[in-house]
């Protein structure tokens, strides 16, 4: 396990501080990566690195379903009983070191896979972008929406008080950006029922017109 200075991002725990960082811009860290020299020299399924080569099948026919990718490696790792403060978690992005944990079932994987990746993702969307989704959940809200497409979003919009979301509180902005990973999980990891997908069919279909709109044919930058 990483020092906890390094985890930036972790599935269940709060505080990150990242989430309106500048676009390409984490903590002042630059967008190119230290030995970029080497990493050139991978192939485009060098985007993501296995440690354990049967994931690489599987992730592969999962990523056919996103808009093409791009930047630089991202490592994956199994890894055993992964926490957070509030108990087991599935995953764990780390996003400054470019890489994600799983501790999950291999059902599992797909929809993890991608809410993992909508992470790097999000970090990098840029805030017109990110502000703009922003509008779509808060559009639900007025609208008295509930229902989410992942647990991780869920628990969060159920916390969420009034005051939080005019305020645009940590915890808010925590919700908006596992909300844009369980969707993206929902729309692309290839998983059509799930008994965490609660919001209802309108909502679902507006934020996949605005993940349409708004990301496209990509590439996203991760
Ligand atoms: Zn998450």
């Amino acid at each position: 396990m990483a020092n906890q200075q390094d985890v930036i991002r972790f599935d269940g725990v709060e505080g990150s501080g990242i989430i309106d960082a500048s676009p390409g811009n984490l903590n002042g860290e630059s967008a190119s990566p230290a030995g970029g020299a080497t990493l050139k020299r991978l192939a485009v399924s060098g985007l993501f690195l296995f440690d354990d080569p049967s994931r690489r099948a599987r992730a592969a026919a999962i990523l056919r379903r996103l808009p093409p990718l791009r930047g630089a490696p991202v490592r994956i790792q199994g890894a055993r009983g992964l926490r957070d403060r509030s108990g087991p978690v599935h995953a764990g992005s780390f996003l400054r070191e470019r890489r994600i944990a799983f501790d999950c079932t291999r059902d599992e994987f797909p929809r993890i896979f991608v809410h993992e990746v909508a992470h790097f993702v999000w970090l990098r969307l840029g805030n017109p972008a990110r502000w703009s989704y922003e509008r779509v959940l808060r559009a639900e809200f007025a609208a008295g929406v509930t229902g989410e497409l992942g647990w991780s979003a869920e628990w969060r919009k159920r916390a969420l008080s009034p005051r939080a979301r005019r305020a645009r509180s940590v915890a808010w902005r925590e919700y908006c950006c596992e909300s844009f990973c369980d969707t993206a999980a929902w729309l692309w990891s290839g998983i059509r029922r799930h008994a965490e997908f609660t919001l209802p069919a309108g909502p679902r279909a507006a934020r996949a017109r605005w993940f349409a709109r708004t990301l496209g044919r990509g590439p996203l930058s991760i």
